[in-house]
């Protein structure tokens, strides 16, 4: 498996977190896709209960919405219906305002009509990609970050297609040398990337298969409201005021809680202005979300200088399965996915969620080994993910386990045979020196922005790890044998990439 930059460098860290059945899609009447996104979730909390957490969402009901509360309690219901729900997890509705906002804060309260609360999971979207990965290599994939895919290569003529052997053209990002690689089967998995790589397929038909209309959404991290007993555990949705006032599909606005005390807020769809590679938030996307979230909560003062950090991806959304080899629908926008073979033998995975990507890569490895006439049944839904189990007594050994699950006992070892390493890279964060190692040592981070914004999520701390930087640099050159030039370089790559994603901040 190629990537032609960090692990979970493109949508897969720029998502809601959310690992959801999607109760938007429900109110859309897209039964199948909720269906199967609640399968998802529940085989996803089972094989990955330290990354995958059940969280309550308070869905709010203001007078004028497009929805009733009523219906949306039936929704709701249904929702649950969908899937086995724990009976914890059973939804309810409630209509006593003090107690929504003892739940999720300080909320306007003028309107409010009630909030029917109901379940999905929040997910570190770039250390489940990472467990998953991690996993793969355990069973014997080669797995390689900073390394580009440019181009097909003649194919060798063999009489069957079986026997055909692909050869393609890569880069390592970092050295620049190029080389080839052969396999008896490529896939492209590459999200909003995919019709770059059509573009490239012998068979390319000159029709895009992707949409760019509303593909690209942003998200900001705001300071956690922390004024109610329980507020900052439980998520809240609203129907955006925008939208409505523009009588638009309505839209909806989630805070949910995010890692070191923030909170998220997403998101925005909009049409992307910028290439793939450099989608930042915009201005009118960051007032976009900042006036919904001050309109939910009247009473704090939000600006741009509240903001602690802001991220952007690009969805990689279907555009027209009839023109896609098998299908036969009319056009339409869909967050379904669709793996599909071009002409020439390669396959294409096409749209999807996070929620979704087991089921993606397990109906496309089965395709792979029917191709290969392999025989094996698929465990992926059983099978737990390794850096994603496990327990530990212990405040700091507990927070380790929950983010490392089994990479856990190797950042231990690298305490025991140095004990400096249990000590915290700076007093304001947990982080331990061993931890920030065991990035670099066990999970193949290479630059600093791998460490600080994916690994770790320092850069969702204030300041955004910038002001750190120097410090954990001088420690990662002491370990790695960095050059002083070498050390300067990644500290200002860093400052860099953060003062570009926070242009229109
Ligand atoms: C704003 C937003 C919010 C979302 N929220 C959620 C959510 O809460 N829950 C959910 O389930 N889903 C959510 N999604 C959808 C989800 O993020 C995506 O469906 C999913 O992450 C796509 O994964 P992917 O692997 O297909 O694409 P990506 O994660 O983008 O991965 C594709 C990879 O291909 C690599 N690549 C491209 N070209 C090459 C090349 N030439 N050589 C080598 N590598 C290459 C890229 O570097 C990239 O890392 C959200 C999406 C967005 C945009």
């Amino acid at each position: 498996m190629i990537e032609q930059g960090d692990f979970a460098n493109g949508t897969s860290s720029a998502t809601s977190q959310l690992v959801h059945g999607g109760f938007r899609y429900l109110l859309k009447r897209d039964i199948e896709l909720v269906k199967n996104s609640r399968r998802e979730r529940e085989i996803l909390c089972r094989i990955a209960p330290n990354l995958v957490k059940p969280i309550p969402l308070a869905l709010l009901c203001y007078k004028g919405d497009p929805y009733p509360l009523t219906g949306m309690q039936l929704a709701a219901h249904y929702y649950n219906r969908l899937s086995k729900t724990d009976e914890k997890e059973k939804s309810i509705t409630i209509r006593d305002v003090r107690k929504i906002q003892h739940l999720v804060g300080p909320i306007a309260t003028n309107t409010l009509k009630g909030c029917v609360l109901l379940w999905d999971s929040t997910v570190d979207d770039a250390r489940l990609t990472l467990a998953t990965i991690k996993d793969a290599h355990r069973h014997g994939a080669i797995v390689a970050n900073y390394v580009r895919f440019l181009n097909f290569l003649d194919q060798q003529e063999t009489v069957n297609a079986e026997n055909r052997i692909y050869k393609v053209a890569a880069e390592d990002v970092i050295s620049r040398q190029c080389f080839e690689i052969s396999a008896r089967k490529i896939v492209s998995a590459t999200g909003p990337w995919s019709d770059h790589i059509w573009r490239k397929d012998p068979s390319y038909d000159g029709i895009p298969r992707l949409l760019a209309e509303n593909a690209k959404g942003i998200h900001l991290l705001l300071p956690r409201c922390e004024k109610e007993d329980d507020a900052g555990t439980y998520g809240l949705i609203s129907f955006t005021q925008v939208e409505k006032q523009r009588r638009r599909n309505p839209r909806v606005i989630f805070i949910l809680p995010g890692a070191h005390n923030t909170s998220i807020v997403g998101t925005t769809e909009t049409t992307p202005e910028e290439d793939l590679v450099s989608v930042r938030p915009s201005t009118n996307e960051v007032t976009y979300l900042l006036s919904e979230t001050q309109r939910i909560f009247p009473e704090r003062t939000l600006n741009k200088d509240t903001i602690i950090a802001a991220y952007a991806g690009t969805r990689p959304l279907i555009a027209a399965k009839r023109h896609i080899h098998g299908f036969s629908k009319t056009d339409f926008v869909s967050r379904e996915h669709l793996i599909t073979e071009s002409p020439s033998g390669i396959m294409y995975l096409y749209g999807g969620k996070l929620t979704t990507h087991r089921q993606m890569a397990e109906e496309t490895v089965n395709h792979l080994a029917t191709f290969l006439n392999v025989r094996r049944a698929c465990k992926t839904a059983v099978y737990p993910l390794p850096d994603a189990v496990g327990e530990a007594s212990g405040t700091d050994a507990e927070r380790l386990v929950r983010r490392y699950g089994e990479g856990y006992s190797t950042i231990q070892k690298f305490i025991t045979e140095d004990g400096t390493l249990a000590e915290p890279v700076t007093p304001s964060l947990p982080f331990t020196k061993a931890e920030l190692l065991y990035a670099y040592w066990g999970e193949m981070a290479i630059t600093l922005e791998d460490l600080l914004w994916r690994r770790t999520r320092i850069g969702w701390t204030p300041g955004q790890g910038v002001d750190i930087a120097p410090k954990i640099a001088q420690f990662l050159g002491e370990k790695n044998n960095w050059s002083h030039t070498k050390i300067s370089a990644e500290v200002e790559a860093y400052r860099e990439r953060i003062h570009w994603l926070n242009f229109n901040l």
